[in-house]
């Protein structure tokens, strides 16, 4: 069943307390198209890019069954460029720039050919894109999720929250729920956003894995715990990629599904830290997936008897 991923395809510069990099191909759709291609194709990418965007990432993403017709090149100008700088905890970091470049003359199009899709996943982008890309959907999909972050909370709240509104599932990081909903608690937080308008929600706490709530469920699936995590980047991306590739590929939306597309989010997030920019991604294997899960699965189960 086919996919639509939106979001930004970029060039990142990451700092870490383990390592430095130059301009690196990143982008919430970036990650989040290879993470999924590992279980679903078509992927259908919404995104704009500019003229300095490999010819060689293209190649790669196509191959592994990612369409183009709804990226836009503008091929006398820049893509868009985000630096960050990690702690020392490597769950906090610092943006250090922004340069939105061809995002600021964005105005994305939904090709006729993307219009089959049932499942769709807004990756981060300025959440009045993202709604533009809703209103153009002419059939209802059956699943339609959004990221964002405290960037657009903090310049685009109204937007954000229209857009929040139109949306089945939303996945925000913990700081986030808090910042959009005005509540510490994670529960009040989430009963708040979830009368925004999604029926569900997905809290990501780092390294302290993530929590899905629908009605009065809640899930919890740990993060695994690694030795060396050598760059964040990317994993919310690669984590949402993975969770609606999951769900695309089984067609399956109970709350049963969920549970395990979550634990398949984690681990592809779990893999995508392991080197800097979409390196893993790019070179694992459904061997290397199955034997991940197989870890989530010892790192949770276990028997307990109830007197
Ligand atoms: P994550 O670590 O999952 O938050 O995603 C990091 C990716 O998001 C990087 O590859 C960036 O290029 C991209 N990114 C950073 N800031 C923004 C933004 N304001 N809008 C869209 N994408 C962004």
């Amino acid at each position: 069943m086919s996919l639509i991923i939106a979001g930004t395809m970029a060039f990142d510069a990451i700092e870490t307390p383990f390592g430095k990099t130059d301009k690196i191909i990143g982008g919430s759709a970036t990650y989040a198209a290879w993470s999924a291609s590992h279980f679903t194709k078509p992927i259908k990418q919404i995104s704009i890019i500019g003229g300095d965007f490999p010819q060689s990432e293209i190649d790669a993403l196509q191959s592994r069954g990612v369409a183009f017709e709804g990226v836009e090149v503008l091929k006398d100008e820049k893509s868009f460029f985000w630096s960050g700088k990690y702690h020392l905890d490597m769950n906090t970091r610092d943006t250090l720039i922004t340069d939105l470049n061809v995002l600021e003359k964005f105005n994305p199009v939904v090709p006729d050919s993307y219009q089959d899709a049932e499942y769709v996943m807004l990756g981060n982008l300025m959440p009045s894109l993202q709604k533009k890309i809703i209103e153009q959907l002419k059939n209802k999909p059956k699943l339609i999720i959004m990221d964002t972050m405290n960037f657009w909370m903090d310049i685009a709240m109204d937007d954000l929250k229209q857009t929040i509104s139109m949306c089945d599932l939303l996945m925000v990081n913990d700081s986030e729920a808090r910042q959009l909903s005005g509540e510490y608690s994670l529960v009040k937080a989430a009963q708040k956003i979830m009368a925004m308008g999604p029926k569900y929600l997905i809290i990501k706490k780092g390294e302290h894995g993530a929590l899905l709530f629908h009605g009065a469920h809640v899930f919890f699936a740990p993060a695994l715990p690694l030795e060396d995590v050598f760059d964040p980047t990317g994993a919310g991306d690669t984590f949402a990629g993975g969770f609606i590739g999951h769900l695309a590929k089984t067609g399956d939306l109970s709350f049963e599904n969920m549970k395990t597309a979550i634990i398949i989010g984690s681990a592809m997030a779990s893999f995508v830290v392991e080197k800097f920019g979409t390196e893993r991604l790019t070179e694992i294997t459904s061997s290397d997936i199955r034997e991940r899960l197989s870890q989530f699965v010892d790192l949770v189960n276990f028997e307990i008897e109830l007197v």
